[in-house]
């Protein structure tokens, strides 16, 4: 299937979780056998390119293409975690939400030093999320260079935040007008 036949698989639900917001639901597109095989071999394929040595999703709708890519490329996945889930000492990074701040975290012992690891997300909208992960895992000693998303919100200026901080960015599709 074409990115394009792949867009047409998202679901826009309007004013969800607030007002103004049109949520882009994967849900339809994870449910579509077809849909979601092609989903993960396009950026199986970028990750490949890239030459990624582990991919890395964060929690929790990274988790479903990151961990699918990985097992396609036969690598190890690296789980970006909310904060509070992993049962040892981990390191993390607080980042700003539009209110207030959240934090990810990540077991230091998952990343090589210099690995090559290739984030994978379903969505980037502002990039806070993705910054954020990309500062974790380099922290931890991997070498980040890539960031890959099912759907990129390009008003949003997220992607070109990432580009800014030497990363190489890649949708499978976008939604203008967010
Ligand atoms: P950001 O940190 O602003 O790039 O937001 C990224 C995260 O928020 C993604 O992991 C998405 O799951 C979620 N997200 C933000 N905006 C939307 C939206 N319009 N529709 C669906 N998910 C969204």
């Amino acid at each position: 299937m074409t990115p394009q036949e792949l867009r047409a698989l998202v679901r826009t639900v309007p004013d969800f979780p607030q007002p103004g917001i049109q949520f882009r639901d994967i849900t339809t597109l994870i449910g579509h056998q077809a849909g979601f095989a092609a989903s993960v071999r396009h950026l199986a394929d970028h990750a490949r390119e890239a030459g990624a040595q582990a991919i890395a999703g964060m929690e929790a709708r990274g988790f479903i293409f990151g961990a699918a890519v990985a097992v396609e490329l036969g690598l190890g996945f690296v789980p970006v975690r909310k904060p509070g889930k992993l049962p040892i000492e981990t390191i993390g990074v607080d980042y700003a939400l539009e209110y207030g701040t959240d934090r990810l975290e990540i077991d230091p012992a998952a990343i090589g030093q210099g690995q090559k690891v290739v984030i994978v997300d379903d969505l980037i909208a502002t990039g806070g999320t993705a910054l954020a992960a990309t500062q974790l895992l380099r922290l931890a000693g991997a070498q980040v260079d890539h960031a890959l998303f099912v759907i990129d919100l390009p008003d949003l200026g997220g992607a070109d935040r990432l580009r800014e901080s030497g990363l190489t960015v890649h949708a499978l599709m976008d939604f203008e007008g967010d």
